[in-house]
């Protein structure tokens, strides 16, 4: 789905109000493409303000822009009065509108045209426009595309190009997932090129860890790991009760399902956790098993072949139980 030439001219118009918001709890994808996008339609002098439906892990807080951005739970009448006011809002690395939360309402009824930009499998119809292909790697990476389609590479910068390579490298797990492809590759040779530093980038993300963080990830290894040896499938319970016992930020748990998926002959892995509101479920696999299609169908939540999201109404243990029969089923 690309609507290139009509993006090119909004893009290339008067300028305009541009609001660009992504998923909840972003990920280093969904911000670094935001931000990525922001300072390139600033360049192109239009206005822009960038709204995340939560706050965003701190290991994110050293992005160029990211002390711009609004939250939405926090700064809640500017970023309504800037959502009225858009003329064109950008919806970034998601593609089903309960993914923005209860910024969905207002998105919906906003007089502004949509664009979505996004790379997750089975997307809502909501946008009047969309730049969206399952097969990126990332969002970051469709940034760049995009903006190699408007012939605007000369508008690159190392800010941009900070936040774009920060989403490929998270999304492509270091790019070693199948979605890295040698066109990936060549992009990030190119942001690499414009002179980031991209050795210190990835100690910003990976070695920025908080005692606490680390000492979750031992103690759910150790206390809170299932294997179902026959099933070839490995995941992590983690009750209400167990995060309490740690000063755990926004974003601390990421990552932590692939460790379930590094055990050898597993083929599937699952995080089950009883957050505070809701009982969140992360879903990962190898080869062909789709978790997006068992977290659609079982979780109502959704995301890509080998990496997936969900939720569940039914209490912590019953969750539990749920999975273990669907898995034993299969
Ligand atoms: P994670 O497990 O890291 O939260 O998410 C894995 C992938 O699935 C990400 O691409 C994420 O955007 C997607 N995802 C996570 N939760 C949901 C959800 O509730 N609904 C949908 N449609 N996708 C999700
Ligand atoms: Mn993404």
């Amino acid at each position: 789905m690309e609507n290139i030439e009509a993006i090119k001219k909004i893009f290339n118009g008067h300028s305009k109000r541009i609001v660009i918001t992504m998923h909840q709890l972003p990920d280093a994808d969904a911000m670094g493409s935001s931000l990525g996008l922001a300072t390139f339609l600033k360049k192109k002098n239009h206005q822009v303000n960038v709204i995340s439906p939560t706050e965003y892990p701190d290991l994110l807080a050293w992005m160029p822009g990211i002390d711009e951005v609004l939250i939405w739970q926090k700064h809640h009448k500017k970023s309504i009065q800037h959502l009225k006011a858009a003329d064109i809002i950008c919806c970034l690395d998601f593609s089903v509108m309960h993914r923005i939360h209860k910024m969905a309402e207002i998105v919906k009824n906003a007089s502004a045209r949509i664009i979505v930009i996004d790379h997750h499998l089975d997307p809502e119809n909501f946008s009047d426009l969309a730049f969206w292909n399952p097969k990126a790697s990332s969002t970051a990476e469709l940034i760049y595309t995009l903006i190699e389609k408007l012939e605007e590479k000369t508008l690159l910068d190392k800010n941009i190009a900070a936040c774009l390579y920060t989403g490929i490298m998270t999304d492509t797990g270091s790019f070693k997932y199948p979605n890295t492809t040698a066109y990936t590759h060549r992009v990030v040779a190119s942001l690499i090129d414009i002179g980031i530093n991209a050795a210190e980038i990835n100690r910003l993300i990976y070695d920025n860890n908080s005692l606490d963080r680390l000492q979750f990830m031992s103690f759910v290894i150790m206390h809170r790991l299932v294997v179902l040896e026959a099933c070839k499938t490995a995941y992590f319970a983690i009750s209400a009760a167990d995060l309490k016992k740690f000063d755990l930020k926004t974003g601390d748990t990421e990552g932590i399902v692939n460790y379930a998926l590094s055990l050898k002959n597993i083929v599937l892995a699952a995080l089950i956790m009883e957050k505070e509101d809701r009982i969140k479920i992360s879903f990962r696999s190898i080869g062909e098993f789709p978790v997006h299609t068992l977290a659609k169908a079982h979780f109502g939540g959704g995301g890509h072949k080998n990496a997936a999201g969900g939720n569940s109404d039914l209490t912590f243990e019953a969750t539990v139980k749920k999975f273990e029969y669907l898995v034993k089923q299969n």
